[in-house]
């Protein structure tokens, strides 16, 4: 079966594919993506695909990601794809990687860290396990699994 349900092509815009089934509103979220979005935006659940089974697919009109967002998709989407669309035709795509680092994105949970201050310090992790991911604060240096940052 390589039927799959057709939704209308974008124009501009981002399709996030390849997104283990179930975890694609999980994308929607750490995106952003809800109330007050007035993006066209498209979710796809339980697609066939002959790589993983059943995959979920974003497709968002006229929004290109950010560094920062892609790396927060890779931790609970390791292995996506991200195809960047430009007049209906995919100019881009790559894999989505956990990084080894992130800088930024993720606040740290220990409401002691320094991050947490009034000190202007961006909070910054190592990732120490990808799978199933484990953060390090570079700071006070405590553990975190991903849902405790998440
Ligand atoms: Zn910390």
């Amino acid at each position: 079966m390589k039927e799959e349900l057709k939704v209308k092509k974008i124009k501009d815009g981002t399709v996030i594919d390849h997104i283990k089934a179930g975890l694609g509103k999980k994308v929607l979220d750490i995106l952003g993506i809800g109330d007050g979005f007035s993006n066209t935006t498209a979710l796809l659940m339980n697609v066939p695909s002959e790589k993983i089974g059943r995959k979920d697919i974003v497709k968002i009109e006229n929004k290109t990601l950010k560094k920062e967002e892609v790396d927060k998709i890779a931790l609970i989407a390791p292995n996506a794809t991200w195809n960047v669309i430009k007049d209906f035709k995919v100019v881009r795509k790559s894999r989505i990687e956990i990084p080894d680092m992130l800088e930024g994105i993720l606040k740290c949970p220990n409401p002691k860290c320094i991050t947490n201050s009034n000190e202007p310090i961006k909070p910054n992790f190592i990732i120490e396990e990808k799978e199933p991911v484990r953060l390090r604060c570079n700071y006070c240096e405590r553990l975190f699994d991903l849902k405790d940052v998440l």
